[in-house]
């Protein structure tokens, strides 16, 4: 039996979309000119789908440090922190990033998908009960995965279900972790945290939010939906990636739980894989410093994500959510619309991201875009009047007046 095989199925929808011309995966940034253009196709693209909110990646400043620890302390780190031994750099970055977030004590990882899979399954075991959100990230269902914990699944958003679900389950002397998000990746919208805390002061579990999407982004401190609502107390634990505000590449978990310094002993996908590089981690200090400097950059994208959205609503494109977000999503009829947009938009100078199920909420066909500070007024109105075009053109009709 060839093991592969399982996957012609993949293979079968992989040539259909290519026959529809969306080969979304294999679109190649064949040179970046800035946070929000790069060479596509040999055409030069404003590139609205790229996760980088702060435009951070090409910051003076950022490069410098990356350049700098490239030269001091090499091109890689050839090993795990617990075997190999940590770097001066890292030690900096964890108490910058604690410092950042306001927690005692933070642990940074490789990714932030690795953060996920580390936080859940130290924190989380056979004997304990993980409660996610139905529109998770794979991140976190991977980590619940990982940790052996029993998963009960509660409607998006919902804490009215999640409370049913607590007030349902026996009393098994496990723990219990419940896990939310800041901004939801694909919908970009938020988790009602207050409502949730609500069902915490009732049910006593402990509560982890992943900030990916809004760490840097929300809150008058930037650290997130937590810090928007004032309800930083009641988290548990944060977990965040470098990858999108920050520009790099990596994760962390931050707590003020006494214990949690001895997570490191605990998470395998801390344990046993290499710390990101000197270069990364150097940019991400630098980043960090300047996202704490200069709150200007998060008022900017919030105007931007604004200015998007009711473009896009004038337009009356149907939208993954009801408030401005840097996430935003346009929701299509179906596979050949969507693909058939996405060229359209591609050609026309405008890059965004396609979503399609299983990836996405309730089998939903999204093109998602993701907002920038570094997006000017035009970038935003030619992103807008491109959208309108190919809606005009009658690619994804139904898009359109909902
Ligand atoms: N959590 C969420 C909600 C995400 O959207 C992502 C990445 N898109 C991650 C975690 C993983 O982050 P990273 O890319 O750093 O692995």
């Amino acid at each position: 039996m060839d093991l592969l095989a399982k996957l012609e199925g993949l293979a079968e929808r992989h040539a259909r979309m290519k026959a529809l011309g969306g080969d979304a995966v294999g679109a190649v940034m064949e040179r970046l000119l800035s946070p929000t253009r790069a060479i596509i196709e040999g055409r030069e693209t404003i590139l609205a789908g790229t996760n980088n909110y702060m435009g951070i990646t090409f910051d003076a400043e950022c490069i410098a440090a990356g350049q700098k620890a490239l030269a001091e302390f090499g091109t890689g780190t050839t090993g795990s922190r617990i075997a190999n031994g940590s770097y001066a750099l890292h030690k900096e970055l964890e108490q910058e990033f604690a410092r950042f977030l306001d927690r005692r004590h933070c642990i940074i990882f490789s990714t932030g998908y690795q953060a996920n899979l580390g936080m859940m399954s130290g924190l989380a075991g056979p004997r304990d009960t993980i409660y996610l959100d139905a529109d998770s990230h794979s991140s976190i269902y991977d980590g619940c995965t990982l940790s052996g914990a029993k998963l009960v699944r509660f409607r998006h958003n919902d804490a009215a279900d999640l409370d049913k679900r607590l007030s349902r389950s026996e009393e098994d002397g496990g723990g219990k972790l419940v896990v939310l998000e800041g901004i939801y990746s694909m919908m970009g919208d938020r988790a009602p945290l207050a409502d949730f805390v609500e069902v915490k002061k009732k049910h006593g579990f402990q509560l982890l939010v992943d900030e990916a999407h809004s760490f840097g982004v929300l809150g008058p401190h930037g650290r997130g939906l937590a810090d928007e609502a004032g309800l930083e107390d009641e988290v548990d634990f944060v977990v965040g990636t470098f990858s999108k505000s920050v520009g790099a590449i990596g994760g962390f978990g931050a707590g003020n739980h006494p214990y949690f310094e001895l997570l490191r002993f605990a998470m395998r996908p801390y344990m046993f894989t290499a710390s990101s590089s000197p270069a990364s981690i150097a940019t991400s200090i630098a980043a960090i410093r300047k996202l704490a400097a200069e709150p200007q950059r998060r008022r900017r994208l919030a105007d931007n994500s604004a200015r998007l959205f009711s473009g896009f609503k004038a337009l009356g494109l149907e939208l993954g959510c009801d408030e401005a977000s840097p996430v935003v999503a346009v929701r299509c009829p179906d596979e050949p619309s969507t693909i058939a947009m996405w060229n359209a938009l591609l050609k026309a100078g405008v890059y965004v991201n396609i979503a399609l199920p299983p990836g996405t909420p309730n089998k939903m066909c999204l093109l998602r875009c993701s907002v920038s500070a570094a997006h000017t007024d035009a970038d935003l109105d030619r992103i807008i009047e491109l959208f309108g075009a190919v809606v005009a053109q009658g690619h994804g009709k139904k898009v359109a007046n909902g």
